[in-house]
């Protein structure tokens, strides 16, 4: 049995965002995922401005070798297009510059991110890392939690847990009594391509909200050499009452609907098309409780309108680390001190994921949606809040002036 101070179940965004923060702090962590990386995670694989910001905190070093990381794309911006067709470019950075400005968002398959994350992970002599361990049993103890992998053979003790392993996780659903409600719960799908003809000069990624998809939407996010990240989410209630198969839904769009038709007459796919569940933080829940604490999907934080969870998970992987590092000096692991971990991530997120929220809830009135997006066109102030959904990281500082309002107003 191995004993240490966190043990950490998940080593995606979230767990390996935790786990280098610890290392930071100076505390020694167990890592343990049930894969062996370099491994592929279904996503859209769009990065934003919070990723290089949460690891900047963490460590410069680290988001500096992010900057140089080659197989990532830089993106300067968001093409949304609306029910009725009207298309609204929004950069991250208004006048950017290429040569030298910094991009604000990246699209870089899983495969590579995460393994970059794990390649951190193992730089830090703080954090040992099991990969290829599958954890099932939780056992709380009067002194900690013992975790154990599904053959008994290899097993972790520690005072305190974070639980990253995902939109699956079963201590969320069985310890925390977190259940998958199909309103607060969107299922989506993706496929890489290769030669998508129409493709943005500058990498916009692109969200298509057609008529025919609604409440969900296309996304075409740019990868490097001219591939691409094609996909499709929608909220599971909508799926199940309207028997919905995503799958078939993306290709008869990209083969039937004429515009695209058009972009993807040349493209070959260049994978199968696979499906995951996104777990949304539409809806407040506890996510910590006696010794334990979720992190990123295990705590059903991704975005509701932008699908972002990679940033959230990396924002709460970093506060739950902070916290772990309160909780060990105190020596108190219990459910009331924990309850920060709550407060905090709420404090950070919970603006935002209520706006998205929102602006999910938009999405269900296509007539509404164009109005807003014609007047997106128009309005500046309505742009730059939409481009902040994406990538400006604290946007509820934002949201909290009154003269920002003003301002959405009077289109100044
Ligand atoms: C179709 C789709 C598109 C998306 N697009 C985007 C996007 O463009 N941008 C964005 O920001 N977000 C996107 N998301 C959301 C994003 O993928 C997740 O929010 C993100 O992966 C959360 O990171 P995580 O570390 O919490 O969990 P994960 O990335 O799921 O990592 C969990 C880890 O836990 C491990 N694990 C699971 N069970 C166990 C176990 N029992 N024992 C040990 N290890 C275990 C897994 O192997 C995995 O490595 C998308 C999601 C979907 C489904």
């Amino acid at each position: 049995m191995i004993e240490t101070k966190v043990c950490i179940i998940g080593a995606g965004p979230g767990g390996t965002t935790a786990a280098l923060q610890l290392a930071q702090l100076g505390i020694e962590c167990v890592v343990v995922d049930k894969a062996v990386f370099p491994r592929d995670k279904v996503c859209g694989d769009g990065l934003s401005g919070k990723v290089l910001t949460a690891l900047e905190q963490i460590d410069p070093a680290v988001a500096q070798r992010l900057r140089e990381f080659t197989p990532k794309q830089d993106s300067w911006g968001v093409t949304f297009v609306a029910p009725g067709r009207t298309s609204m470019e929004v950069a991250y950075k208004p006048n950017y510059n290429l040569q030298t400005d910094e991009p604000a968002g990246f699209v870089c398959k899983r495969i590579h991110f995460d393994n970059f994350m794990v390649d951190e992970v193992k730089r830090r002599p703080e954090i040992q890392l099991f990969e290829g361990v599958t954890i099932d049993k939780y056992v709380l103890q009067d002194d900690g939690y013992l975790v154990t992998d599904t053959t008994g053979n290899f097993s972790v003790k520690a005072p305190l847990l974070i639980i990253a392993n995902g939109a699956h996780s079963s201590f969320t659903k069985d310890v925390a009594n977190i259940r998958m409600e199909p309103a607060y719960y969107a299922a989506g799908v993706r496929a890489y391509y290769k030669n998508v003809k129409g493709m943005h000069a500058d990498s916009f990624i692109e969200l298509h909200f057609l008529k025919p998809l609604l409440p969900g939407y296309l996304w075409i996010f740019p990868l490097p050499n001219g591939d691409a990240n094609v996909g499709m989410d929608m909220i599971s209630e909508a799926v199940r009452s309207k028997k919905i198969n995503l799958k078939k839904l993306l290709t008869d769009t990209l083969e039937q609907d004429p515009v695209f038709k058009e972009r993807f007459r040349e493209a070959e796919i260049d994978s199968p098309i696979e499906g995951y569940g996104l777990p949304l933080g539409s809806k407040k829940r506890k996510l910590s409780g006696n010794r334990y604490m979720l992190v990123g999907d295990a705590a059903y934080l991704v975005d509701p309108f932008t699908g972002e969870g990679i940033g959230n998970a990396l924002y709460a992987g970093r506060i739950a680390a902070q916290q772990a590092a309160a909780a060990l000096a105190a020596g108190d692991f219990s459910e009331s001190r924990l309850a920060a971990y709550d407060e905090r991530v709420y404090q950070v997120l919970g603006p935002e994921l209520q706006l998205s929220h929102r602006l999910q809830k938009l999405v269900k009135y296509p007539r509404l949606f164009n109005l807003l997006m014609k007047m997106g066109t128009r309005n500046k102030q309505l742009k730059e809040l939409i481009s902040c959904m994406f990538y400006e990281v604290d946007l509820r500082k934002k949201l909290a002036k009154p003269s920002f309002y003003v301002r959405l107003l009077l289109n100044k």
